[in-house]
């Protein structure tokens, strides 16, 4: 006999960072029913695999490790008595609002919620793999496998080290493979600028003596059943391996940090409307998605660089759902007004804002998309400039906002058009 669906105010489908924030902002907006949804069998999200420090700097003011700063969030959501459903995947969420779960616990279930929280991260890259000729052998990790092995399950993937690309966690990667003992021989990056937060190029390769090397890829795999080599070569501007660059490194493991793109299949099977740029959620001031009562934050809505943006994102989504779900809803068909990413701005989040329903100011996150030195990051409202502040330097890898205010959005008669961009002065 099917079972008889459930219902919840606020369900939450994640439990790291950006869903333990959500609910816990939901159930101190009022939301008496707050569901959280985890697939794993514990909360906290891939912070469980960080256990180095530098988590929480803006948010708690202390240096803490990526457990410590969940458990923060996991010891509120106990004390507001935030129910939660460990071992348990989402697999299905309709536009209506309807969470189609499976777990070995209660089999199949289904929940209709009064407000979804998206909250699912994100997976890594496998790009860089793909496009490498050679042959498959054992050795080839993702830097978050390999972080996995190491932190989780106590296992060393190898011994000599080579990482293609410069993302935060290869970076992570470079010296936590160190300190356990291993070589690794250097970072390369295929970009003229790494991919990943400059405290992480200086605390994790300039202390340890690991080479970035800038515009160079791997070209070539050696190794029929284990890795032994790997072959890097330099890139030009096209980003075409030059003749005559290749330097053979000997190694047993190739790790793979090429980036992250948001988990969005269920974003898709909602009906959610997706980004090309962030291939997240498009969502407005309220991180409300393209479907009533969906909202999104965290690594499945952008890729973050901090978890305290995370979690300072996150916790305006779970406010929303709560006052959404409490309705009642007045349908709005408009969309907003439209928030523009140009010269150098790569996206905004959100991408479009209605200055009747926002607070008084809203943060607009945003990434730039190369290395700047000596810009001005500038806000326009229409063709009028209302903020331009320099910025020393700018990287792709660090995460940039500004703060729109309400009162200047609401003066600008019959506005059309905000736009973020880069100016020389
Ligand atoms: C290696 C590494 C190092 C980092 N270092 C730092 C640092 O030093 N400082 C810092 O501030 N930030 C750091 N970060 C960034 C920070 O950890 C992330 O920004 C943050 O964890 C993102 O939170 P999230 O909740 O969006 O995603 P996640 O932490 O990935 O959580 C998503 C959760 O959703 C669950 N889920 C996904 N799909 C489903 C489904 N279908 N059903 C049920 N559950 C599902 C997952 O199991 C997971 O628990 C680091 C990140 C990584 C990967």
């Amino acid at each position: 006999m099917r079972k008889a669906i459930e219902r919840h105010d606020v369900v939450v489908v994640g439990g790291g960072p950006a869903g333990l924030a959500a609910a816990i902002a939901a159930r101190e907006a009022g939301a008496d029913d707050v569901l959280v949804l985890e697939r794993d069998s514990q909360l906290g999200g891939i912070l469980n695999q960080c256990i180095h420090n530098g988590f929480g700097l803006h948010t708690f003011k202390e240096e803490l490790t990526g457990p410590e700063y969940a458990a923060r969030y996991v010891d509120r959501a106990d004390e507001l008595g935030v129910a939660r459903r460990l071992g348990t995947m989402v697999v299905d969420i309709s536009a209506g609002r309807v969470v189609t779960t499976v777990s070995a616990a209660e089999g199949v279930t289904r929940i209709a919620a009064g407000a979804v929280v998206l909250a699912m991260g994100c997976r890594e890259r496998p790009r860089g793999a793909l496009a490498t000729p050679g042959h498959r052998p054992a050795g080839i990790y993702s830097a978050g496998t390999a972080q996995r092995l190491v932190n989780m399950e106590g296992q060393l993937p190898g011994r000599e080290v080579v990482i293609l690309g410069s993302g935060d966690i290869g970076l992570i990667m470079a010296r936590r493979m160190t300190l356990e003992g291993a070589h690794v021989a250097c970072v390369a990056e295929i970009m003229p600028y790494s991919g990943g937060l400059k405290r992480n190029i200086v605390q994790c390769l300039d202390d340890y003596g690991i080479p970035l090397l800038l515009s160079h890829t791997v070209v070539d795999i050696e190794g029929r059943r284990r890795v032994e080599a790997v072959t890097i070569a330099e890139v030009d501007e096209g980003l075409r391996p030059i003749a005559g660059t290749e330097v053979r490194h000997p190694c047993d493991t190739l790790m793979l940090s090429v980036g992250l793109l948001p988990e969005n299949e269920l974003s898709r099977s909602a009906g959610v409307e997706l980004s090309a740029v962030t291939r997240g959620p498009v969502v407005d001031q309220d991180l409300q998605t393209s479907v009533p009562g969906i909202f999104a934050c965290g690594n499945v809505l952008h890729v973050h660089d901090l978890v305290d943006f995370v979690s300072q994102e996150a916790a305006v989504a779970g406010l929303q759902a709560a006052r959404y779900a409490r309705g009642p809803q007045t349908p709005d068909d408009s969309r907003g007004i439209p928030v523009v990413a140009a010269e150098g701005v790569r996206y905004t989040v959100p991408s479009h804002v209605d200055p009747d329903r926002m607070g008084d100011s809203l943060t607009v996150r945003f990434r730039v998309d190369n290395e700047y030195r000596d810009r001005h990051v500038s806000v326009y409202l229409d063709d009028r400039r209302v903020q331009h502040r320099r910025r020393r330097i700018m990287a792709p890898g660090e995460m940039e906002q500004v703060v729109l205010r309400r009162p200047d959005l609401l003066a600008h008669e019959g506005l059309s058009r905000i736009t973020v961009k880069l100016e020389e002065a």
